[in-house]
């Protein structure tokens, strides 16, 4: 700053208050305040000229000084104020909405088909009474197999073909691995729970076979069960989810676990039972594989096989998705191509 004698302060601050006036946008009034008001700014300088005053003059000087510097300090705040209130009304106007352009399309996700169905079979046996149960996926040899009735050299272990995690340790080949689980939390109380969920083979990756499949087991124990109440209770299922003049018949079979074990078909949802492609022209459909749950397991389970007996079923949930949709490659449902899954957006 150019020497400037003492009178001319007032004439500084007027000047410094005109260009304050110009600033109006950000920019500007940064400038200004490390021309006028920073420590290296002009201000100070004035406030380093007080003490080479006479004696006699510096304590009015460093009056007028202050006053100067006040009026600016007070002045820049104001006009900060203005210039954000200017900047957000700018941006907003940048941002103002273009009513001549065409929308964007909102775009929503739908459930997966699996997802779908596992929430409407919980529903219906929900409404029975069932409790949804859910138990380790990576699961003890012991629950998957030992306690079902399959100890390490039974002949039905190689009915499933098993991903091993460790010696003890598998992928659970079945939601039945849950069973010895939950009747050991109830025992000696009676239990009645689905358990849903993912289970896993090592198998060829086929049409009709995948390494990953969803399952959903029922298990019902107490002293008053019997191979009717299965029939009862899938009947009823079956009347829910596939219309109320479904009818079901039961098959001999067998399963370590079950004694009797038995399949369970409904009537062909497609041709309603005249006999079609999908049905192979027999008019039933295979849904689960159920029976009496077998005395050992009972007794593994915490139970007095004399004194209760269970009911269990299991079945297949992409494989009721493919016959309640005529699919025909179960590979689809883990490929997450969206041409499939659009299919059954609601
Ligand atoms: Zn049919």
């Amino acid at each position: 700053m150019q020497e400037q004698p003492e009178n001319d302060l007032e004439t500084y601050q007027d000047e410094a208050l005109a260009t304050l006036a110009l600033a109006t946008d950000e920019k500007g009034i940064e400038a200004w305040y490390r021309k006028h008001l920073a420590p290296s700014g002009t201000m100070n300088q004035w406030r380093k000229r007080i003490g080479a005053q006479p004696a006699e003059q510096r304590k009015a000087f460093g009056a007028r000084v202050n006053t100067a510097a006040t009026a600016l300090a007070t002045a820049f705040e104001t006009q900060k104020r203005a210039v954000a209130a200017l900047e957000l009304e700018r941006s907003i106007a940048r941002q103002s909405v273009d009513v001549t352009l065409p929308g964007r399309s909102l775009t929503s996700g739908g459930y997966h088909p699996v997802t779908t169905i596992i929430r409407e079979v919980e529903r219906v046996f929900h409404e029975m009474g069932f409790l949804t149960f859910e138990s380790p996926h990576a699961e003890l040899d012991e629950f998957n197999f030992e306690l079902l009735n399959m100890p390490a050299d039974h002949p039905a272990r190689d009915m499933q073909d098993t991903f091993y995690l460790s010696d003890r340790t598998v992928l659970r080949t079945h939601t039945s691995a849950g069973q010895v689980r939950a009747m050991r939390i109830y025992a000696p109380h009676p239990v009645r729970v689905i358990l849903p969920g993912l289970c896993y083979r090592h198998e060829n990756i086929t049409l009709r076979s995948e390494i990953q499949f969803h399952q959903i087991e029922g298990l019902l124990v107490g002293k008053s069960v019997r191979l009717s109440d299965l029939k009862g209770v899938l009947l009823s299922f079956a009347r829910k989810m596939f219309g109320r003049e479904q009818r079901i018949r039961m098959r001999g079979s067998y399963f370590p676990f079950t004694e009797p074990s038995v399949e369970v078909d409904i009537r062909c949802t497609l041709c309603g039972g005249a006999g079609c492609r999908v049905c192979k022209h027999s008019g039933w459909l295979e849904l689960l594989g159920a029976g009496l749950v077998h005395p050992v397991v009972l007794a593994n389970g915490g139970y007095d096989p004399r004194e209760v007996r269970g009911i269990a079923f299991g079945m297949g949930i992409e494989r009721m998705v493919m016959l309640l949709h005529g699919i025909d490659d179960i590979r689809h449902f883990f490929q997450n191509d969206l041409r499939f899954l659009r299919q059954f957006r609601s």
